[in-house]
């Protein structure tokens, strides 16, 4: 605690009041902190934190992707390439594959994976949002391979994926019209390299996304807010982070009923 001093001589008598009433008030503080025996930081709310995401930003790793922190934001630049097979690559390419996955309905659609320019910046301390944003269509969140995560909707006034998901290759993603590949659910190639309970990327308000695994118990929408996250300790963030969770099999599967936090700067 520091000590309050006051010099007295050079004060008018009204200043001297002022300053009387100022260090009664720094007496009065002083008891009220001795006597409670709480510290500020035990009596933080946790959702209320401004949590700091610098942990994970060495995880992502992808063909012509570059992160780069300035202030208190980070900017992901990326190509949006897979780095694994599929057969929406054009078929000169190595990393083209005929479709192997088990969805018996499958049937490709006419787009092909071409390099993209996407910007997304993201607050390097996210915050729940006091009022909060829907998602939009096309990129709300980057994979930590540099490709984009899209919400649950396949097109303008939330249509269902239900058709789409025909589409989906054997990792679960597809192209659309601008060759822009996208994950709008778990990407496999991720949760099978990294783990089903990995960091798996972030959503544009700077929240991380993990796998559909947490503690060895899979996650279900039950286990999760409106925003299809929770806040909780994980393995990059120990004293505990809002984040969301992919549900495998359950809509709307990445994110729910938009960011919990304020997204930042979307461009492509
Ligand atoms: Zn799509
Ligand atoms: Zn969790």
């Amino acid at each position: 605690m520091t000590v309050l001093y006051i010099k007295p001589i050079i004060m008018k008598k009204y200043l001297n009041l002022k300053a009387l009433c100022l260090s009664l008030t720094v007496v009065i503080i002083c008891v009220s902190c001795s006597s409670s025996g709480v510290t500020e930081e035990e009596i933080t709310d946790p959702t209320a934190t401004n949590y700091d995401i610098t942990p994970i930003l060495s995880k992502f790793n992808g063909t012509g992707l570059t992160v780069t922190t300035n202030g208190n934001t980070v900017t992901f630049r990326t190509q949006n390439l897979p780095n694994h097979k599929s057969p929406y690559w054009p078929t000169n390419n190595a990393l083209y594959e005929a479709y192997n996955g088990t969805n018996t309905n499958f049937r490709i659609n006419p787009n092909s994976i071409s390099s993209q320019n996407i910007s997304i910046t993201v607050p390097l301390n996210p915050s729940e949002a006091t009022s909060k944003q829907a998602t939009g269509l096309g990129p709300i969140g980057i994979a930590v391979n540099g490709v984009v995560f899209y919400n649950q909707y396949a097109g303008p006034n939330n249509q269902a994926l239900t058709n789409e998901i025909n589409s989906f290759d054997q990792y679960l993603g597809h192209p659309q019209q601008f060759g822009q590949y996208h994950y709008h659910m778990e990407p496999t190639y991720l949760t099978n390299q990294f783990g089903s309970d990995a960091f798996l990327g972030l959503l544009a308000d700077g929240f991380p996304v993990y796998g559909p695994v947490e503690n060895g118990k899979t996650i279900t929408n039950s286990d999760l807010d409106a925003y299809h996250g929770h806040f909780g300790p994980t393995v990059d963030f120990p004293n505990g982070i809002y984040h969301y969770h992919i549900t495998p099999n359950e809509d709307p599967y990445i994110n729910g009923n938009g960011y919990f936090g304020t997204p930042g700067n979307i461009t492509q």
